[in-house]
């Protein structure tokens, strides 16, 4: 849907109804999506370019006010795409405007830096543990990362011939970590108060 200010990127709503007044000015009740910018918490790393959040501000606009369609994917199928056209987004949290909560509010987190899964960002799974790592928390470069056919992380390279003994394989979805995203809000706070410090 068209913004305010026509500089910025298009406003994007699920219509949940379409009305029609007496003199036929045709209205529609817009659920927002919020992009990551306009929350409360702010746009962090973990958030991809096509975030989205569906929030709980409805307003009644003027029919005229639509641009055009998209395609609002969950999550999953956002990262199955093959290719990701301008109209495709995804949203894998509500979001509550008022107090800037989101549900779900527990997220799962890869790789050595903990942080919840940017599908902009490239990981390299290890073939052990089935755990995500980014090149750069494992001491690689994207480009060398691109070229690798298997990857076997350290502590796993450490635990192969334990492994190999009991015939024990770790269950990659028993074992995602999970934290809270409320908490993942204040780390990072806290990660950049002590950078300026
Ligand atoms: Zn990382
Ligand atoms: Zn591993």
């Amino acid at each position: 849907m068209r913004p305010s200010d026509t500089g910025k990127p298009p406003y994007v709503a699920r219509i949940e109804r379409i009305e029609s007044d007496s003199r036929n000015n045709v209205k529609v009740r817009a659920r927002w999506y919020y992009r990551p910018e306009e929350s409360l918490g702010g746009r962090r790393q973990f958030h991809g370019a096509k975030e989205l959040f569906l929030s709980d501000h409805y307003d009644l606009q003027s029919a005229h006010t639509i641009e055009g369609k998209c395609v609002v994917h969950t999550f999953k199928n956002y990262t199955k795409l093959e290719n990701v056209g301008a109209e495709d987004y995804y949203c894998r949290f509500e979001y509550k405007a008022t107090t800037g909560s989101f549900t779900p509010d527990r997220v799962a987190v890869y790789s050595k830096c903990e942080m919840p899964y940017n599908p902009d960002d490239l990981m390299v799974q290890c073939d052990s543990c089935k755990d995500w790592y980014h090149p750069a928390c494992v001491g690689m470069t994207i480009e060398e990362a691109k070229m690798l056919e298997h990857f076997v992380c350290f502590e796993c390279s450490e635990d192969d011939l334990k492994r190999s003994q009991n015939g024990f394989h770790a269950s990659p979805v028993d074992d995602a970590k999970v934290v809270a995203v409320f908490d993942l809000f204040l780390m990072i706070k806290a990660n950049w108060f002590l950078l300026i410090i």
